[in-house]
Parts: C-alpha cells; structure tokens; sequence
C-alpha cells in the first residue's frame, strides 16, 4: 500500500490526514514541536474563530487577489461544511452578532481532543518532535531526537504554516529548502497586525490601553467602521487588523501612509461644527470637545495628538478635523507578533490539485501559500479547505499512478 506523509500538525495537516486516513491511505504525520495544533489552541484563547457565516460569495472576496484560486477548496468546504464538521466532533457552534462563527465554549480544546481522537481511530501515525530538515534526494531528512531519519514516501503533503509566532511552530524555516527547488516563494510578511506610530510619551503614557470605540478608519482599503486601542508603540484590534494589508503595502510602496479617523462617524461635519460652535466660549477646549462634540477623554487626545493646533481652530475646521483625524504609520509590528502572514508558495507553482509542479507527488495547503485574508474566520476556514482539497488531489494523483 502506498505510504504518505504530511510535515506539519496544524489545522491543514490534520484535515489533510482525515481525508486521506478515511480513504483508507496509510498516513504519517510528521510534526516538529512536542504537541500538535499549537497555533490552533492560541487562536482558542480569544474564542476561536473557526469561520464566518456571511454569504458565501461575499466570504470568497475576503481573500482579494487569492480568491479565484481558492475558490474550488472553498465551495468544497464551506461555512456550513465546517459548522457541521465540528458538530460532527461533538463542538456545537453558534454565529455572534457580527457573524463570526465559534464553538460554544469558545475554546479550541474540546474540538482537537475529538479530532485526534478521530485521527487515532482512523489510524493516523502521528510523530512528534520530528522536525523536517530538508530533502534528500527525492526523500525527505527529519531531525528526531534520535538523531536524524531519512524517508520516503509515495506523497507528501507539506503544511508548515506561515510565519507568524514562529514559537508556535511555524517558522518558515523551509522557504530556502524550497527555493533551491525553483519554487517561487513571495516573502513573508506581517499580516493582521499592529502598527508602529510616533506617539509622544505623554500620549503613549495616559491611553495605552485605551480602545477608541464606534468610529470608522480610511485607507486604500476603504472607509471601515469597528474600534482599536492606542498601545505604547502605536495601535492593534480589528480595526488596525481590517486596514493591516492596506497599510502595510502602501507603506512598502510609498515608504510612508496614514490612517485617518473619523471619531464622530455618527454626525455629519455641519452638525459638529454647529454643536461646536454652540459652546460658551469660556470652556476649556476639553469640555469644549467633550459637550460639543461627545469625544471621550482617549479621542480627544488623539484629536491633540494628530492634529497641530488643534486647539486654535474655528467650529468649522475643528469639525472637519474631528471627522478626519489623521495617524501617521510608521512601520507594521514585527511578524513574531501578527496574527496571520502574506507570502508564500506561489499559486503559479500549484495545479488544480495542490500538487507542485516543479516537485510531482509533493502537495502544499494552509497558510504556506501565498493568500492572506481579514480576522473573521477566514484563515482557518481556508487552511482547513485547502488541507482537504490537496489531500483529496493527494487521492487523484495516487489513483492515476
Ligand atoms: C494569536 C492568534 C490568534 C488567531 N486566531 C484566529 C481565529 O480566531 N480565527 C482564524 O481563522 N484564525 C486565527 N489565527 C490564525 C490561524 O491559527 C492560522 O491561520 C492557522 O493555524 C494556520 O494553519 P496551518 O495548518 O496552515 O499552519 P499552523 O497552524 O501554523 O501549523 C503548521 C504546523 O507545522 C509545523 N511545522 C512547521 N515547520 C515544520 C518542520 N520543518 N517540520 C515539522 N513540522 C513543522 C508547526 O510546528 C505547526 O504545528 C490566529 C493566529 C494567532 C497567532
């Protein structure tokens, strides 16, 4: 019987070894850390986010320039494909109020006991603590603390992750192991994260901590409404996370961006500047703020912080500059700290089967390729449906050999 292996135990490998161990394949899954599914178990820790009950064709555009690529992995396993595959694990999901879906105990535990449960049932050979080191030829080297193996296989199916946490796991460590192959590999970068901006230490030491609530944000990715919080190097939360690829790549294109808020996104400009102008003019310019214009203590700071003079300023221009608070970005936070990468295998480098081309029998899926998308559940929703559609590929190209 045909032996494969997958090399690394995230959410894209272990569904990749559930499709091919139900097939009947005899599968090895190879993991470098002493435990699987670190990352997965990380993201469990703010409610796991398994994915999004939007619409669907509004869940394949969150994968932007990807989508078209992923598109068959992700009409094979959709929203609901995952809501009933956990339910098929014994984890009942429910959709919070913005469509987020999660398990309802909001942890990623219960749900990777019963899938390895599942997985050992199944018959799924798991082999911690061994650490692909490269190829050999057409066989692959694994560091174990017995020293190092050699091994062949009939098909591989690599899921190593991307390169956010790297202490998790995931660190990329195989993109040169790749690139000697000839396979084009995007370079990595920090997606969904936090960003660097020059806030003065008085600022940085009286908010950070802050969340700035109910107000909208616009870059090149559009005018978004959510919240963040001011931290001491800049600001994170969803709504850094949702401009996160916007930001970034403006800032590696033009070496400079900025993000402007609106802190009052509830009331147009004419009516603030009339409020405004409707204070006595004995008010200290923080009540002024506060009475007129309803800004708590942290949005009228960064009005001060972001906009010079701002004190100085008629009704009309304060109102103007109350909608569009502008925040310069200075530089992404380091990819260690990001929730999700960009880069990658290229998709150039995959046919229709998750299988390299330039490597036949070896296939790749999750976030090793090169596709990022928004929090909301997408990253896990596409590991798990390209872990099982190159595992499914894994079947056709068995099958035809
Ligand atoms: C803090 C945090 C919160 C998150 N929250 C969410 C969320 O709520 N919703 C959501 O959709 N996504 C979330 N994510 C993202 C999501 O967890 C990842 O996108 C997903 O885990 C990627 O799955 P993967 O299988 O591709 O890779 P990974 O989960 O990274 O797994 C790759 C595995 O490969 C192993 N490996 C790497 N190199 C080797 C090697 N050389 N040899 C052997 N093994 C190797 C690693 O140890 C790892 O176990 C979160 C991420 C973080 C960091």
């Amino acid at each position: 019987m045909s032996q494969v292996a997958i090399i690394g135990g995230g959410p894209a490998g272990l569904m990749a070894a559930e499709v091919l161990a139900a097939a009947g394949r005899s599968v090895t899954l190879f993991e470098a850390m002493p435990t699987v599914g670190r990352k997965l178990l990380m993201a469990g820790k703010s409610g796991l986010n398994i994915t999004h009950a939007e619409d669907h064709e509004a869940l394949l555009r969150r994968y932007g320039a990807a989508s078209g690529r992923l598109r068959a992995a992700l009409d094979g396993f959709t929203a609901q494909d995952i809501r009933a595959w956990c339910l098929g694990l014994g984890v009942e999901t429910f959709v919070g109020s913005s469509g987020r879906v999660f398990p309802r105990e909001m942890k990623a535990s219960p749900l990777l006991r019963a899938w390895l449960a599942r997985l050992a049932e199944l018959g799924v050979e798991i082999q911690t603590r061994h650490r692909w080191v490269g190829f050999e030829d057409r066989g692959l080297k694994f560091a174990t603390p017995g020293g190092e193996v050699r091994l062949q296989f009939d098909a591989v199916l690599l899921a190593l992750g991307g390169a956010s946490w790297p202490r998790l796991g995931s660190d990329a460590a195989w993109v040169p192991w790749l690139r000697e192959r000839g396979i084009a590999v995007a370079p990595f970068l920090p997606a969904n994260c936090g960003f660097e901006t020059a806030w003065s230490p008085a600022f940085a030491e009286r908010f950070a901590g802050a969340p700035l609530k109910s107000v909208t944000a616009t870059s090149s990715a559009g005018t978004l409404p959510g919240e963040f919080v001011i931290t001491r190097w800049g600001m994170e939360g969803s709504l850094i996370y949702a401009h996160s690829a916007a930001l970034r790549d403006s800032l590696l294109a033009d070496g400079r961006t900025v993000l402007e808020v609106d802190l009052m996104p509830g009331r147009s400009q004419d009516r603030l500047a009339r409020d405004l102008a409707r204070q006595p003019a004995k008010f200290s310019f923080s009540n002024r703020l506060r009475k007129g214009a309803g800004l708590d203590p942290v949005k009228a700071g960064l009005l001060r912080e972001c906009v010079a003079g701002a004190a100085g300023l008629d009704a009309e221009r304060l109102a103007a500059a109350i909608k569009a608070v502008p925040i310069v970005i200075l530089r992404p936070r380091p990819i260690e700290e990001a929730i999700s990468s960009a880069g990658g295998i290229g998709f150039s480098e995959l046919d229709e089967r998750f299988m390299l081309e330039r490597l036949p029998g070896f296939f790749a899926a999750g976030e090793m390729l090169d596709w990022e998308a928004p929090t909301g559940g997408y990253l896990l929703t596409a590991c798990l449906a390209t872990g099982r559609a190159a595992a499914q590929g894994m079947l056709d190209y068995l099958a035809r050999r």
